[in-house]
């Protein structure tokens, strides 16, 4: 083997330690392996050239051939630019540069021939490109198909001369470098079966694309691998699992269970909920441990399923605890958790980073005992201080937010390892299930507690202010209290919370009659508190918030979600946001408030919502809409994954393929010990040498 991840780029001609440790900054890039998978998001077309009298500022990407005719620096400061004035003979247009001024100048002859292939803009009635690629017209054979690829790049390593351009001349030196052959990750008689081209091939074309059915082949290909090693990674895990890890028992329903089911329970279980809790019932039965994702949209009773498990665990003499990913949350998990209970004798503890000292010293002891029975907290609970007597069930909720390693720290410490439950209210596409989540089993509630009114979504310009809270206060004065939520993007944090504090102003001076709180991240937990408090009390009308309220809260008398730069904002997150409201019985909306200025994708985005109710029609949506990189969550889960190439949202039927194959290998050979299987197994070894511990145990 070639162990090109291990091969730093550093030594690769051209980069140097300078270069080197840009790529590993802004793209991740450290090893030979790195930059070899470091595929292009797109080809453009050059086979055909423009003519300059022809440009018009609607065109994409093109190129022209022709020579520059002068070249001048203007403006001062920061708005110094390089203007090149470039001609094919038939008009004249202009390329301008922002940045290496000096370099370009030196680079560039004036009257020599050259290609220039850029995006044109309108600028002041005539057309320019802006940081234009310029090639001298003898290289123009190197591009056979006519189809260039195009690189990530960020601003830094632009200006570290790392371009998309740039990035493919290192592609270049690579592959030369290997004498245009990668080892081939399949053994042949899987290569056999799947009638793919080589990994050699793929990588070459995926680089440099002969043609488009070449490249076509080469992306299949990659695909393939990609999903195919995941898949064998998290079948062979969970298989390897279920041989290994017995699962503690829990045979009987007990006084616990039947007494709450009988006395206390205040409503008769929906369908799905009691399928679920058979699923539950027959893997805490089975003798093998459960690892269960429980999907149901927000409001759809995950918190009671929860309870029942939690009831069937002490029935059985084990102790069950609740991990919630923020303190506002725990607290409600164990409020109602605690109203559920009534005055039923069972002892749960509530444990977060605000529980104080001489708490603790009271609640550990018991917890170490056995006598706490059920806890409820956040990542406190995963603290080293933290000992169970026998922790038989971990729930953990809203699963984005914690990860394997995390999870798996709750009871790296106990004896023995507990039945986990992972709940989530974001539902996941299938394809992405299969992939983030393949080693779990799936449960879902796909249906709604009796007598819930849908929510109705309405769609309006902020332009429109006056009318919104003209409808803001007709609701108000029936009596219902009111969300208002603003954005919080990462890296506009500060201007967000400025938005977020002006809206408090503006709201506390049209709405001086009602009692208007706030709420956000860079509050004080006391202060949060105080503030959600006078909400969940119903002294305060409206609720001001960032997104923290997204998961969780609970007050069923709220019945108005108006979310402020609605086009901010993911699908599945305005998804959850609205599930705020529409928990009481009466009729609830959400207010989509975004500028007039929308792009396509978010004007649908926001037609979706205003169209659907159902958070799988709204996830599917979402992937195909975004792909799965951007989708909420998997961007820290996505680590797990970290596709590089494959697109859960239109290579389902790949990724079945793959699945499907990787079960077969492992039906076999379940343990990938044959020699045939034995680059398989290397292969596994090297693309997941760090995670591999953490997957035994999740
Ligand atoms: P989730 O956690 O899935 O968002 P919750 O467990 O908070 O949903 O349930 C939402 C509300 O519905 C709660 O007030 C809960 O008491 C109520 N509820 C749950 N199950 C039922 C049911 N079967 N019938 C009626 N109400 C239910
Ligand atoms: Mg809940």
């Amino acid at each position: 083997m070639l162990e090109l991840d291990k091969r730093s780029l550093m030594y690769l001609p051209g980069v140097g330690p300078r270069k080197a440790e840009v790529l590993k900054k802004e793209a991740g890039l450290v090893s030979y392996e790195d930059l070899l998978f470091y595929f292009p998001y797109r080809y453009v077309d050059r086979s055909r050239f423009y003519k300059v009298s022809e440009v018009d500022g609607e065109m994409p990407y093109l190129q022209l051939k022709g020579r520059i005719l002068s070249f001048d620096t203007i403006g001062e400061m920061r708005g110094k630019r390089l203007i090149a004035r470039f001609t094919d003979g038939t008009g004249v247009i202009d390329l301008v540069w922002f940045k290496g001024l000096n370099y370009i100048k030196d680079k560039y002859v004036i009257g020599q021939e050259y290609i220039v292939f850029g995006k044109p803009t309108e600028f002041a009635q005539s057309y320019n490109i802006v940081h234009p690629e310029i090639d001298p017209v003898s290289q123009e054979g190197q591009v056979a198909s006519g189809l260039t690829p195009f690189y990530n790049t960020t601003e830094k390593m632009k200006k570290s001369f790392l371009n998309s351009r740039a990035i493919q001349d290192l592609e270049y030196t690579l592959l030369s470098n290997l004498n245009f052959q990668i080892p081939e990750t399949l053994p042949p008689y899987l290569l056999g079966r799947i009638r793919m081209v080589s990994v050699t091939e793929a990588m070459r074309n995926i680089h440099f694309p002969e043609s488009t059915e070449k490249l076509r082949r080469a992306q299949l290909r990659l695909k393939f691998d990609e999903l195919f090693f995941i898949q064998l990674n998290i079948l062979r895990t969970s298989r390897l699992r279920s041989m290994k890890l017995k699962g503690i028992v829990f045979p009987k329903v007990g006084e616990y269970f039947n007494t709450f089911y009988k006395d206390y329970l205040p409503f008769e279980l929906t369908n799905a909920q009691k399928r679920v809790m058979r699923e539950i019932r027959a893997d805490m039965g089975s003798g093998r441990q459960m690892n269960r994702l429980l999907q149901g949209d927000v409001g759809s009773g995950k918190t009671l399923v929860a309870l029942l498990a939690l009831l069937l665990t002490i029935d059985n003499h084990c102790q069950g605890c609740i991990m919630a990913p923020t303190e506002i949350l725990a607290n409600q998990h164990y409020a109602t958790i605690k109203g559920f209970l009534k005055d039923m004798d069972v002892r749960v503890e509530l444990l977060t980073g605000s529980t104080g000292k001489k708490e603790r010293a009271r609640i550990l002891p018991a917890i170490a005992s056995g006598e706490v029975q059920i806890v409820i907290g956040t990542h406190a609970l995963i603290e080293e201080t933290v000992v169970f007597a026998s922790l038989g069930l971990a729930i953990i909720d809203e699963q984005h937010r914690f990860g394997v390693e995390q999870r798996s720290r709750l009871w790296i410490k106990n004896r023995i390892v507990p039945h986990v439950l992972v709940m989530t209210a974001t539902p996941i596409p299938r394809t992405l299930a299969m992939t983030l989540y393949g080693d779990l089993d799936v449960s879902v509630i796909d249906e709604l507690p009796p007598g819930r009114k849908p929510v109705k979504t309405l769609h309006r310009y902020d332009n429109k202010k006056a009318e919104l809270y003209e409808f803001m206060r007709r609701e108000i004065q029936k009596g219902r209290q009111v969300y208002v939520v603003y954005p919080l993007i990462e890296g506009s944090e500060k201007l967000d919370y400025k938005n977020l504090e002006e809206g408090f102003k503006v709201f506390k001076e049209v709405f001086s009659e009602c009692k208007v709180c706030m709420v956000h991240g860079k509050m004080k937990a006391v202060d949060k508190e105080a503030q959600m408090r006078q909400f969940v009390s119903g002294q305060a009308q409206i609720l001001m918030a960032t997104t923290v309220i997204e998961v969780g809260v609970n007050v069923p008398n709220a019945s108005v979600m108006v979310i402020e730069s609605a086009e901010r904002f993911g699908l599945s997150q305005l998804h959850q946001l609205r599930g705020r409201v529409g928990r009481g019985s009466e009729q609830s909306y959400c207010i989509l408030v975004s500028s007039y200025k929308l792009s396509s994708d978010t004007r649908k985005r926001l037609e979706i919502m205003v169209n659907s109710n159902d958070g799988f029609e709204i996830a599917e949506a979402d992937l195909r809409l975004r792909g799965h990189g951007d989708l909420e969550g998997t961007q820290q889960s996505g680590e797990g994954i970290g596709l590089r190439i494959a697109n859960l949202a239109s290579d389902g039927q790949i990724l079945q393929f793959a699945r499907d194959l990787a079960n077969e290998v492992l039906d076999a050979d379940p343990e990938l010990t044959s020699e045939q299987n034995r680059p398989l197994r290397e292969r596994l070894a090297s693309l997941f040498r760090r995670k591999i511990n953490w997957g035994l145990i999740s």
